[in-house]
Formats: C-alpha cells, structure tokens, sequence
C-alpha cells in the first residue's frame, strides 16, 4: 500500500480520511526517506569536515533547488526552509514589520485568513502602531475585489491573502491581487498552505513577494515549511532570529549576517523533514500536478452533488472556483455531533472554526464539518461519507 496509515481500521471500520486540509498522509517513499536519513546519514549539516555532514548537506542542498523547481522561483536563495506556513508568516510579518512599518501604517488581509494570516500581523502592527485593514467576501465565498482596491491609500503597507481557503475552499485570484497590490507598489504575501498539494504554484507567474507552505499539508513530513521570498525584497529584511548558520562573523561589538537564504534559517534546521519533503516533491510530480487537480476537482464535484441527498444539509463556501474542501452543517445541529458521530463509523473529518473565526462570525455560526480531499481520495470514500450522513442524520434532529 502505498499511503501504509490508510489501511487503518477504525472501531471496525475502514478508514475514511477526509481530513487532508489539515494534514495530508504519507507516502511509503517519504517515510522511508526519513528512515534511510536517520539510519544512514543522520549529521548536522553545512559546518561538518566528515563524510556524513557534507552528504547530509548535498541533501538537504538539493531539495532547496527542488522546491525552487517546484514553484518556479528565479533562484533557490529565494527559498527558506522554515517550520511550516505559520513559522513562513511570523517571519516575514516580524522581519517586514520591523523594516517598514510604522505608525499609522495599514496592512490590508483578507476576511477568510487562516489565525495564522492574521494574528502575525496583528502581532507586527501592534508594535508598530499600525492597523489591519480586511478584504470583505461575499456570501459564496468570494473576495470582492471593488472593495479592495478600495482599501488601498498612501498609508498601505503589505497585502496578505491566501491562495485557497481552507474553510471555504475558494481559489482566490492570486495573480489579480497582486497586479492591484503592485499598482500601488505594495508588496504582497500569498499563504499558499491549501494549494501547493492541490494545483501546480508558479510564483513567477503569480509575480507575488513572498509565497508560504507547509510541507505536511503536501506528503511530506511534519516539521518543515517553505518561506519564498522575492530576492530584491528579502534581501533588504533584517533577519528573524539570531543564532548559529545566519552569521558571517560575530564578536560582541557587532555581527554581520550570512547572505541568503542561512541568514534565514538559524540554528539547526530538520533537515531530515526537509529530504522528506523532497520524496514527497517527487511523489507529487510522479503523479501530475494537473492530474491531481482534475482527479480532485472530480471528487468535489462529485461530492457537491452526492452530499445534496442528505436532509437539512447547508453548505458555506460555494465560489465558482474552489479547490478540494466542502464545509458544511447539517439542520441545526453541532459540528462537533456530527463529526463523533461520522467517527464512529471510520470516517475522519475536521469539526469547529478550523483557526478561521472571522468566517464563522461572517456567517453567525459556531463551526462548520469539514470534508476535505488529497490525490489519494476517492469516489468511494465520498460514497461512504454521504451514506454515513445519511444514517446518522436522523439522530441528529
Ligand atoms: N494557512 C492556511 C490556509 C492553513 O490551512 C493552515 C493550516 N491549517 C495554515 C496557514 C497553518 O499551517 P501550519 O499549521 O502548517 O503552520
């Protein structure tokens, strides 16, 4: 089996995952990549004289100029590795925040961000003086433009805007709030942590500054991310932390820094997660980005019209363009009942606000069921869930 977890029995039943949108499993590749590393080459890498470190660093050397491949960076200086989405956001909102933004100063974000989309920002503006301004979104899930451009004055900052929503699923057009941010000669910040693993990223095309993802959510291990930084704009950000690997030379009177991307990437990084992120990448693109796109989109349509055959079921997040996640509440019942209940029958979704409050106050409700879907999902998986509803819905009146 290639997904080993997904052979999994759960209180008797087959495991149905649907929960991707928050972490995605792994393939057989990736953990055995993890494996080789710890049992083969474990060392730490870019200061070692021996055999294993500079192997070690080769490695960990080469999945940069993978990942630089995978969404079409200009150079891999421009890729930092980091912890995850949220570790990529609070660097560039701490180190951009340090650098340019002052008092009176306004961030524009948008209303479907992810906490971590927000809070970062809140974090950097409050130290500052400067306030967050928010795109609005329709009722289906889609950012109104006119509304944006409206936002923009001489005290405009930085735009932060995910590229897919993790609660609603809608695909944001990217490469439009860009060209608006850039009339302004604002820079902009994708959160691409619910695109990278569904559809082919090309951050040049995107023509974005800086461009964040978690390679969990994409195959790859837990513990390792992506910040993408626009060399121009990254190289004039003063560094995030200090420690070892960011420095050129230190006394105590004064440090230089190392250039890009170690000035970044202090202190030991993992780096065996960062060569699981390579197997993943190659898993990834063994199998097509575009196929998995078109096999996901298939699911979601699939499931949009399977799901309406449960009584009483409401949806939120009906964009036109939308990516493989369907949110949902059945009659007015709690999430979190129908998520137990679903459990119980070997079916994993995600229940609750999903670190999306602002959407769930948009909507005034408390939460919403999750279904969200990765290449490995299929129609059977949709079948069983909509079976599944169908049996519990009437406990749920
Ligand atoms: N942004 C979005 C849109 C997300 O879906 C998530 C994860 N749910 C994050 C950011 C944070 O990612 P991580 O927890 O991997 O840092």
């Amino acid at each position: 089996m290639e997904f080993p977890i997904l052979d999994t029995q759960v209180y008797n039943h087959r495991l149905v995952y649907l929960d991707n949108a928050a972490t995605t499993q792994k393939p057989q590749q990736v953990i055995d990549t993890l494996c080789q590393y710890y049992c083969t080459l474990n060392s730490n890498i870019h200061r070692g004289a021996h055999h294993l470190a500079a192997e070690a660093t080769e490695r960990y050397e080469e999945v940069r100029r993978k990942v630089q491949g995978f969404i079409n960076a200009r150079s891999s200086n421009e890729i930092v590795f980091t912890r995850g989405t949220t570790e990529s956001i609070n660097l560039v909102a701490s180190s951009f925040g340090r650098r340019f933004l002052h008092a009176g100063d306004e961030v524009i974000v948008s209303g479907m961000e992810h906490h971590s989309d927000i809070v970062p920002w809140q974090l950097a503006c409050e130290l500052a003086g400067a306030s967050l301004r928010v795109i609005p979104f329709s009722d289906e899930g889609v950012l109104d433009l006119e509304a944006y451009k409206a936002l923009f004055n001489e005290h405009t900052r930085i735009v932060a805007c995910n590229h897919v929503s993790n609660t609603l699923g809608t695909v944001n057009p990217v490469r439009e709030l860009t060209e608006i941010a850039h009339s302004h000669n604002v820079p902009i910040l994708i959160d691409g942590a619910q695109a990278v693993a569904h559809m082919a990223v090309d951050v040049q095309q995107i023509g974005c500054d800086f461009y964040c993802f978690s390679g969990h959510k994409m195959y790859a291990p837990m513990g390792v991310g992506v910040m993408y930084g626009r060399e121009e704009i990254l190289s004039q950000l003063p560094p995030y932390q200090g420690g070892g690997e960011m420095i050129k030379d230190v006394t105590f009177e004064r440090t230089t820094y190392n250039e890009l991307p170690f000035r970044f990437e202090a202190g030991t990084p993992s780096v065996g997660d960062v060569l699981g992120l390579g197997a993943a990448i190659d898993w990834m693109l063994a199998q097509g980005l575009d196929s998995i796109s078109v096999h996901e989109d298939d699911l979601l349509r699939y499931a949009t019209e399977q799901l309406q055959q449960v009584p009483g079921i409401r949806f939120f997040g009906t964009a036109p363009h939308k990516a493989g996640v369907i949110s949902f509440l059945v009659g007015h019942s709690h999430p979190y009942d129908v998520g137990t209940l679903l459990d119980k029958l070997g079916i994993a979704v995600r229940t609750g606000h999903h670190c999306t409050q602002p959407i769930m106050d948009r909507y005034g409700i408390p939460g919403t069921v999750r279904a969200s879907f990765a290449a490995y999902t299929t129609r059977d998986d949709i079948d069983a869930l909509v079976a599944a509803l169908l049996r519990i819905a009437p406990m749920l009146e």
